[in-house]
């Protein structure tokens, strides 16, 4: 591998799993010797919080992490804020609508859910059933002036890849997804889009990304071969669970790096920390993010969700 990237949404604060992402991703690219990309996906405008693009890079940085490319130091394959590589996924979507693999799709999400068999659970795949509907509604919603989602046509078969961390991985895409969004009605790009686009004019060649996201690869693989872009190889991170079990929720606000640093804890903690919980060291100890580069190996890594406990809350603070 040559060159890495992290790439965070800088809709909040980076919380204790975000991190532990960003390390990962950082301690595989840098014990490659390879370079590292930092880009900022800051394309959803309703989701993005200003202060949170400059913010999550401050806050990798406090962590001990440094990158080659990125918004705050430029490289060859700027800009590196999604919100300013738009004309790149226009020309894109120009690609695929050209080729035929698009369709104008017309149906609201409340379509779509009135169309679902459980209206209060996930969206069903979009398949035929909605394809027909969407057929059917194009011209009174003409009329109405509403403007159309652009979406991909998915076809039938398997989305196989092996990951570097998660192992071999297999979706069935139509069943399981269906028709990707590639821009929605309100004309802001499909993050899907936008990533595969950034992955490949950048050159990366290992994406490292929370597990939860290995759905949303196997429809980034469809989507590369699309475009007749190169699939990078992944490797997905289990999540870090809170002592409760649940998630770590940016929203929520759960565990930020920077309330950590506000409350006066050492960076060298938290990556002491994270490395625990990655296997990477036998326990929690201070430890510098450059320490790690030369611990452990990739294999190493565990393939089930790591959990943060009481014990490691109080050692954090420096009990
Ligand atoms: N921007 C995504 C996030 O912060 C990560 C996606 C990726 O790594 O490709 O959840």
């Amino acid at each position: 591998m040559r060159r890495g990237r992290y790439a965070p949404s800088p809709t909040g604060g980076l919380h204790l799993g975000n991190a532990r992402t960003a390390l990962v991703a950082w301690w595989r690219a840098r014990a490659a010797r390879a370079s590292f990309v930092l880009r900022v996906e800051d394309l959803d405008r309703p989701r993005t919080v200003p202060a949170a693009v400059h913010g999550n890079l401050a806050e990798l940085r406090w962590l001990g992490l440094d990158w080659d490319e990125g918004p705050d130091v430029s490289g060859p394959y700027g800009p590196y804020l999604q919100s300013e590589r738009t004309a790149a996924y226009e020309a894109a979507l120009g690609r695929l609508t050209a080729d035929g693999a698009t369709f104008a799709c017309w149906l609201s999400r409340k379509d779509l859910r009135e169309l679902a068999s459980a209206p209060h659970g996930p969206t069903p795949p979009y398949g035929r059933r909605e394809r027909a509907r969407n057929a059917r509604a194009e011209t009174a919603k003409r009329a109405a002036g509403r403007t159309p989602a652009v979406r991909l046509r998915v076809g039938p078969g398997t989305v196989a890849w092996t990951d570097r961390l998660a192992g071999p991985q297999a979706f069935d895409l139509e069943a399981e997804v269906g028709d990707l969004v590639l821009r929605r009605a309100d004309g802001l790009f499909a993050y899907a889009l936008a990533v595969v686009v950034d992955d490949a004019v950048m050159g990366i060649e290992e994406v490292v990304r929370g597990d939860d996201l290995l759905q949303a690869t196997a429809a980034q693989i469809a989507l590369q071969r699309a475009l007749g872009l190169p699939t990078p190889a992944y490797a997905h991170v289990p999540l870090l669970l809170g002592p409760d079990g649940m998630r770590l929720s940016k929203r929520r606000g759960d565990r930020t790096l920077h309330a950590l640093r506000d409350a006066g804890v050492r960076p060298e903690r938290v990556v002491g920390l994270l490395a625990a919980t990655l296997g990477l060291l036998p326990e929690p100890s201070e430890t510098s993010a450059a320490e790690l580069i030369d611990v452990g190996g990739a294999a190493d890594l565990p393939r089930a969700p790591g959990r943060l406990t009481e014990a490691h809350e109080t050692w954090l603070h420096g009990g």
